[in-house]
């Protein structure tokens, strides 16, 4: 009899190591995971210039200021308990966002957009009357301004950036990469909200426009973000019209698209 219930707690704890419950509280800048076996993670905040990957086994404490970022593998079972999660991971491409209460002190004028810059919220008005109605316009965003290298999108909600050109492409993820699955080695979202922010610096600061029409040109970035683009902006001649009609026929007709699909629709156009 003893046996037996040895065997079964044995057995419990086998499930529990390689099936984990995770337990994840936040609370006063402190992020804390409990885990009854192993988990990976990806974590960045306001402490950290980049973000930090490992494997934890059963606890793992971070510590943030302003915001913090993370993704930690799904388990079967997971309980949340945070405070100030603007955005709680529930599938593997997303992730916990926790903001510190008042960060995000600035509302654009249809409430859709908060940020920490006023500069910011205020230029969410004028993407809303240029991009509504065109693209999958989100119900709701948190933009945060970062002194960080490369600017992010955290799907579905929540977008990193250091300037008003990165906050546009990154906007557009919200369709291109979240509405419409994209795969890790494509490039066709990268495209496509590099042309929307190319849209609406021509309409907005042609200058700006003019400058990075340049860069693109004489393969100041990679092809994705520059060679490919132009490619692409000019089979569409340059036109809003057509390019934000092919792009609506996508987001009608795909939910998970990769490059061979997208090519081989941009072939027909
Ligand atoms: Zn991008």
């Amino acid at each position: 009899m003893k046996y037996k219930f040895f065997v079964f707690i044995f057995l419990v704890i086998l499930v529990l190591l390689f099936y984990p419950i995770t337990f994840i509280t936040e609370f006063s800048g402190t992020v804390r995971i409990y885990c009854s076996g192993m988990f990976r993670y990806f974590y960045f905040s306001d402490k950290q210039t980049s973000f930090s990957q490992g494997v934890g086994f059963f606890y793992k404490e971070f510590l943030y200021d302003d915001y913090a970022v993370l993704n930690t593998e799904n388990s079967i079972f997971r309980i949340n308990r945070c405070d100030n999660a603007v955005q709680i991971q529930k599938e593997k491409e997303t992730a916990y966002v926790f903001v510190s209460k008042d960060y995000l002190s600035f509302t654009s004028e249809d409430t859709s957009f908060v940020s920490n810059k006023k500069w910011l919220a205020e230029e969410a008005k004028d993407i809303n009357d240029y991009f509504r109605g065109k693209v999958i316009f989100p119900s709701k965003m948190f933009v945060i301004y970062a002194n960080i290298p490369r600017s992010f999108h955290i799907s579905p909600y929540v977008i990193f950036v250091n300037s008003i050109k990165d906050m546009i492409h990154e906007f557009n993820h919200y369709t291109f990469g979240y509405y419409i699955k994209d795969g890790v080695s494509d490039t066709w979202a990268e495209i496509l909200c590099e042309t929307n922010t190319l849209l609406y610096l021509k309409k907005k600061y042609p200058m700006l426009y003019e400058s990075e029409l340049e860069l693109k040109s004489i393969g100041f970035y990679p092809q994705e973000y520059g060679s490919k683009v132009m490619d692409f902006y000019k089979k569409f001649n340059c036109e809003e019209i057509k390019i934000f009609s092919f792009e609506k026929a996508l987001i009608d007709s795909q939910k998970k698209m990769n490059d061979k699909v997208f090519y081989s629709l941009l072939g027909s156009e």
